[in-house]
């Protein structure tokens, strides 16, 4: 759907914000500024569209790629968790193109893990049951970022050109702007901090903060598609994050010379899968460490728990799935709570799509508009793009 503010009598490019750091944001602002050299490309040869874009990211780093680590003094190596998502996928042609500089370089690698199916110890069930499922990339391929999941988020970052993140910088709710939009002399939108400093005046807003949180910032403003933002129903999902010494052995599923894994499928439990990180590509010089991933609809349950009371049932799940004894318990325990994790979608048709106000030009968008992955932050950018440019 092509803008009416941009026709191609017009010289001067719009400026754009974009809340949200995480994946979209940073694909929307590449998509974007990949659009926008096309035009000077093909269009205007005497004067360039140059964008002027600001992502606001209210933490210190991108979004839900998150990587935690913590270093052994004895060894200075590293345990090292992908707490957040641990591989994503490349369906469309489209992503696959996308993604191509980064395998070139390296940066992004196929994880061609073996997938077991683990049935944990239970009273009737004295040894836990594993065989295996899969190995990816025989028909889907996953990919990981290496050498960290962030630092795929870090490359995008450092490879826009005219774009600005500013991290540390909560965007205000833009409520008020209904009663406003009648005296507006432009379309313009003046954003705020959480403090009430003024963050400038913008031809378009992109919210891409999950559902949550955008109803939030987009509540009383007037927003045309306000209503829908609440559609997309998301999960919880705690994470949990083990690490074992050197010299200690491993938990008995680990050590076991029948089956080889990377990633396993829990059956029958409040654990729904476990990720090996030391068998990563790239990432076996890592202490022993890895990713448990609670069941969602266990995680949504008890999502306003004490964490220590989490910690402990989760701990006693990879407990009964693992089997490790005194000697084998993991040295490093730790665990988090993500309250916006995954989105309840039925069915690829069932998407939402971003959420278009062209009176305002403001675009909510984000994973959970899509199927909730990293694949959809891709194609939520690329519907975004098509509306502005
Ligand atoms: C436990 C877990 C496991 C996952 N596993 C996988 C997987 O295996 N494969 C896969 O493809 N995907 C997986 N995902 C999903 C994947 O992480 C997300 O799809 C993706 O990271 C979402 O990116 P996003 O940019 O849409 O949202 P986010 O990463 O949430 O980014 C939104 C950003 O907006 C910021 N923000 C919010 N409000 C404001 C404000 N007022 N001002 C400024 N900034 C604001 C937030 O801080 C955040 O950084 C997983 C997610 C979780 C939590």
């Amino acid at each position: 759907m092509p803008n009416s503010t941009l026709q191609p009598t017009q010289i001067s490019a719009p400026k754009i914000a974009i809340i949200g750091g995480g994946l979209t944001g940073l694909f929307t602002a590449t998509l974007l500024e990949r659009a926008f050299s096309q035009i000077n490309d093909q269009k205007i040869k005497d004067r360039a569209l140059v964008p002027e874009i600001t992502i606001f990211e209210k933490s210190r780093s991108v979004g839900r790629l998150a990587t935690r680590y913590r270093s052994d003094s004895h060894t200075n190596k590293n345990w090292q968790w992908a707490f957040g998502a641990q591989f994503f996928t490349a369906k469309s042609a489209s992503f696959q193109q996308f993604i191509k500089p980064w395998l070139q370089t390296d940066l992004l690698r196929p994880w061609h893990a073996q997938v077991v199916s683990l049935t944990p110890m239970a009273e009737n069930n004295p040894t836990a049951d594993m065989h295996l499922k899969e190995q990816w990339g025989s028909t889907q391929a996953r990919y990981i970022s290496t050498p960290k999941m962030t630092s795929w988020g870090r490359a995008l970052a450092d490879n826009l050109q005219h774009t600005t993140v500013n991290f540390n910088t909560r965007i205000a709710p833009l409520a008020g702007y209904k009663q406003t939009l009648a005296n507006k002399t432009s379309n313009k939108t003046e954003l705020f901090d959480e403090n009430g400093n003024s963050l400038g005046h913008f031809d378009w807003v992109i919210c891409t903060a999950p559902n949550g949180q955008a109803v939030e910032i987009m509540a009383d403003s007037g927003f045309t598609e306000q209503a829908k933002i609440t559609e997309p129903k998301m999960q919880a999902c705690y994470s949990l994050m083990l690490g074992w010494n050197t010299d200690q052995p491993l938990p008995e599923a680990l050590s076991r010379l029948d089956t080889a894994w990377d990633v396993a499928y829990v059956q029958e439990s409040i654990i729904d899968r476990i990720f090996i990180e030391h068998h990563k590509p790239e990432y076996h010089a890592l202490l022993p460490s890895m990713t448990i991933h609670a069941r969602n609809d266990w995680s949504e349950q008890h999502v306003d728990d004490d964490i220590d009371t989490i910690k402990a049932k989760l701990l006693e799940a990879a407990q009964r799935a693992l089997n490790w004894n005194a000697e084998s318990t993991p040295s490093q325990v730790d665990c988090h709570r993500w309250r916006y994790a995954a989105t309840v979608t039925a069915s690829h048709k069932d998407q939402l799509g971003i959420l278009v106000d062209d009176e305002r030009q403001w675009i909510v968008s984000g994973d959970w508009c899509g199927q909730g992955n990293i694949e959809s932050c891709y194609q939520m950018a690329a519907q975004t793009v098509a509306v502005i440019v």
